[in-house]
């Protein structure tokens, strides 16, 4: 297949572009480089500098290529900017995000994969019956910030193309999501954030008491659950996530110990909003498009150490 990969240039994205091309897939990566890097683009895709807002510029490449689907992970991504820059999200993840749906009813595509959130479009998780963690797809969607409601209002979108035009697609909800390539500066993630400071023996803050918890899934997992995706004939809303609950406390010992790092973390006042359990319930994926996560978490932030190291 001939697939548009949006975001290819950024981190998951261009573990989801080095995917596709392995089980031969023919990749075209577009993205701006806002928070994207070039070295990040795998020699064997070609490359296209166009911003997601730029209609024209976006129909061009449709124009160029017959297009067979569209891997979309091109966006702005970033929970606390997101509240200081509502249209700007907006423009990017909603408008921009319709440009490709439109261009992919016009010249017949046959599958749009998409990056969601779990983290950011359940929020707490408006569990009316008292359900429990972890969230599943029938958790209702309760975003908390602009970011996560960016997304949610594609979901909907997505979806009404599949109603109207028989767009297949598949969207992901992703967990936290870890490994080499994510940025270490921002607050993008923590992951990355403590691994970086780690190595440069810099202090690193917890928020509130680090007991937190969060769901951190292996990039290359979730790139393998893209490849299923967009292999797969089904449509529908997926969580990606090992299920398991692992609180910031336990991410910090284990990255310390594989980074040399011994100085004790400063514990500072938590911000307000911050979301205290989040995990998702990948079932639907297993059952569905045959997913699981394949790689253990401290193995993953070894091999995340690693890499920081190498960089
Ligand atoms: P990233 O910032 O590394 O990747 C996003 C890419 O989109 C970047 O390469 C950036 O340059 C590009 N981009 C931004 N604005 C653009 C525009 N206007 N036009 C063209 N390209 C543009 O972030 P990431 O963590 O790799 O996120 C990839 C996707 O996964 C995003 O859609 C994000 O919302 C989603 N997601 C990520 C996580 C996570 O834990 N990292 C969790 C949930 C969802």
């Amino acid at each position: 297949m001939k697939v548009l990969v949006t975001g290819g240039a950024g981190f998951i994205g261009s573990h989801v572009a080095d995917t596709l091309l392995a089980a031969g897939h023919d990749v075209l990566i577009l993205d701006n480089l806002h928070t994207g890097h070039l070295e990040n683009v795998p020699p064997a895709a070609t490359f296209y500098q166009v911003d997601l807002r730029d209609a024209n510029a976006v129909a061009q490449l449709f124009n160029v290529h017959q297009i067979d689907a569209i891997c979309h992970q091109g966006a702005l991504a970033n929970v606390r900017d997101s509240m200081n820059n509502p249209v700007q999200y907006a423009e990017v993840n909603v408008i921009g995000t319709l440009h490709l749906l439109e261009l992919a009813r016009k010249h017949g595509c046959r599958k749009f994969v998409f990056a969601s959130t779990g983290g950011a479009v359940y929020g707490e998780g408006y569990r009316p019956q008292g359900g429990k963690l972890p969230f599943t797809e029938e958790t209702w969607p309760q975003p908390k910030d602009n970011y996560g409601a960016s997304k949610l209002a594609m979901e909907f979108y997505i979806d009404l193309y599949k109603q109207n035009y028989a767009l297949d697609y598949v969207i992901f909800r992703y967990p936290n999501v870890y490994g080499p390539r994510q940025d270490s500066k921002g607050e993008a993630g923590v992951v990355a954030i403590f691994a970086g400071a780690m190595l440069a023996g810099e202090p690193i803050n917890i928020t509130g008491d680090g007991k937190q918890q969060r769901d951190f899934t292996f990039v290359k997992d979730v790139a393998r659950a893209n490849l299923l995706g967009l292999e797969s004939d089904a449509s529908g809303i997926f969580n990606i996530g090992t299920g398991v609950p692992t609180n910031i406390n336990t991410v910090y010992e284990i990255l310390a110990a594989a980074a040399g790092y011994e100085r004790a973390p400063n514990y500072i006042p938590r911000p307000l909003g911050e979301v205290l359990q989040t995990y998702l319930d990948a079932t639907k994926a297993h059952t569905v498009l045959g997913w699981q996560p394949q790689v253990a978490l401290a193995d993953g932030l070894h091999q995340t150490v690693e890499w920081m190291r190498r960089k």
